[in-house]
C-alpha cells in the first residue's frame, strides 16, 4: 500500500487517519503541531510521542518537504523561492516584505488554464494542479528563511480551479493547531470562477481577491476568457455573496493596460460596478513581458484613475511593481529560472 503525507491532511484528516489505524484521535493534536508549529520533517523528532506510535506512523506513513532549489533577492528585498516538484516540474513563491509585514504569495498549480491574455503563467497552459502537501510545504519552506505575517494566493495558477487542495490548504494555514494564520491574514484571489467562489465561501473562513481587470464585458472577455462563461453581473452578484471574515472586504485587483482599460471612463464604471460591495481596490500597472503586445499605462494614467478612485471614497492603493528585477512581480511567474 502506498504509504499517504501526512501534510496532505487536514486536522480532521488526520484524527480520522490515525484512529483508522487504531490510535487515539488526541494524538493527532500532537502531530499536527510538530508538522507546523514546529516543522518537523522525521517522525523521530517528535520527542514527546511514543516510539511504539511513531513506529507505526513511520510503517504506512511520510512526511513530505520543500527546500528552495533556487532563492534571489530582489534590490528591493523582495525574494523569490524557486522549488523543484517530485515529478521534475517547478513552481514559485514570492516574499514580499512590508514593514515587517512579510506576505507570501503561494502557487496552487504549476501554470494555469484560465489564459488571461496578458498573463505570462496563463501563456504556458496548465501543466498539473499542486497537492495540499505542495501547498503547504511552501509556505513551511519560507517560514525557515523569513518570518510571514499574510499569505496570498496570488502566484502561479488559478486556486479555484484546484479547491480540493486549496480549501484543506487554507485549514491548515488557520487552524489554531496548524499554522495558526489568522483567517484575516489569507487570501485567496481568483480570475471569478462563480460557482467555485461559492463553494469555497461553503467550505472555509478566508479573504478573497478579484482579479477583475476591466468594466464592460466585452473587454473583460478579450482579455479573460472566464468572462465569456461568467460575465460581469453574475460576477459581481458572487463577490456580493461572498462570506468574507468579519470587518474585511473584498480586494478587487485591476492591472492598469495601456489604452485598453486605463481610461477615465473605466474609472467611472469600475466605481459604480462595486459601489455595493464592501471592497478596496489594488491596481497594478500591467508588468511587460516578451511575446505580449500590451504595454504599461503612463504614470499620468495611473494617477487619473487612482485620483478619480479616491475622490469617490473608494480605498485605494496602487501596487508598486516589487521584484521586477528577478522577475518576482504579478504576472511574472513562470516556474523557471530566466534564460
Ligand atoms: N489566478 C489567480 C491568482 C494568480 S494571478 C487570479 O488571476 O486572480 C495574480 C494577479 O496577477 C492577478 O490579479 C492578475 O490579474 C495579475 N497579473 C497577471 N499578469 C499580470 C501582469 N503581466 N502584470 C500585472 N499583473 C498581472
Ligand atoms: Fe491564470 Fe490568474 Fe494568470 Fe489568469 S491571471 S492566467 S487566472 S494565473
Amino acid at each position: 500500500m502506498e504509504k499517504k503525507d501526512l501534510k496532505n491532511f487536514t486536522l480532521a484528516g488526520l484524527e480520522a487517519y490515525i484512529s483508522g489505524l487504531g490510535k487515539e484521535r488526541f494524538r493527532a493534536k500532537q502531530i499536527f503541531k510538530w508538522l507546523y508549529q514546529m516543522d518537523a520533517t522525521g517522525f523521530s523528532q517528535m520527542t514527546n510521542v511514543s516510539k511504539e506510535f511513531r513506529s507505526a506512523l513511520e510503517e504506512s506513513a511520510v512526511i513530505s518537504n520543500l527546500e528552495p532549489e533556487v532563492v534571489e533577492a530582489s534590490q528591493d528585498g523582495t525574494r523569490k523561492y524557486l522549488f523543484r516538484l517530485e515529478d521534475g516540474a517547478a513552481v514559485e513563491s514570492v516574499l514580499i516584505p512590508d514593514e515587517g509585514r512579510n506576505t507570501l504569495c503561494i502557487s496552487s498549480q504549476v501554470g494555469c488554464a484560465m489564459g488571461c491574455a496578458f498573463c505570462l503563467t496563463g501563456s504556458f497552459g496548465l501543466s498539473r494542479n499542486l497537492s495540499t502537501a505542495e501547498i503547504v510545504n511552501q509556505v513551511c519552506a519560507v517560514k525557515r528563511d523569513q518570518p510571514v505575517r499574510n499569505i496570498v494566493f496570488m502566484g502561479m495558477g488559478e486556486p479555484l480551479a484546484n479547491l480540493s487542495a486549496v480549501i484543506p490548504a487554507v485549514q491548515i494555514l488557520t487552524d489554531p493547531d496548524g499554522f495558526q494564520f489568522s483567517t484575516r491574514k489569507v487570501t485567496v484571489s481568483t480570475c471569478g470562477l462563480v460557482p467555485e467562489m461559492a463553494e469555497l465561501g461553503r467550505g472555509v473562513t478566508v479573504n478573497l481577491a478579484l482579479s477583475l481587470n476591466a468594466t464592460t464585458d466585452e473587454v473583460r472577455s478579450q482579455i479573460m476568457p472566464v468572462n465569456r462563461r461568467y460575465p460581469l453581473q453574475q460576477l459581481l452578484a458572487a463577490c456580493k455573496a461572498f462570506p468574507l471574515p468579519s470587518r474585511r472586504w473584498i480586494t478587487i485587483e485591476y492591472v492598469l493596460i495601456r489604452y485598453l482599460n486605463d481610461t477615465l471612463e473605466d474609472a467611472k464604471r469600475l466605481v459604480r460596478l462595486i459601489s455595493n460591495i464592501p471592497s478596496k481596490v489594488n491596481l497594478i500597472p500591467f508588468n511587460e513581458h516578451a511575446g505580449c503586445a500590451f504595454r504599461s499605462p503612463t504614470q499620468e494614467a495611473i494617477d487619473r484613475f487612482h485620483k478619480y478612485l479616491l475622490d469617490k471614497n473608494v480605498t485605494v492603493i496602487t501596487r508598486s511593481s516589487r521584484g521586477s528585477d528577478i522577475s518576482a512581480a504579478c504576472g511574472q511567474l513562470k516556474g523557471r529560472l530566466d534564460d
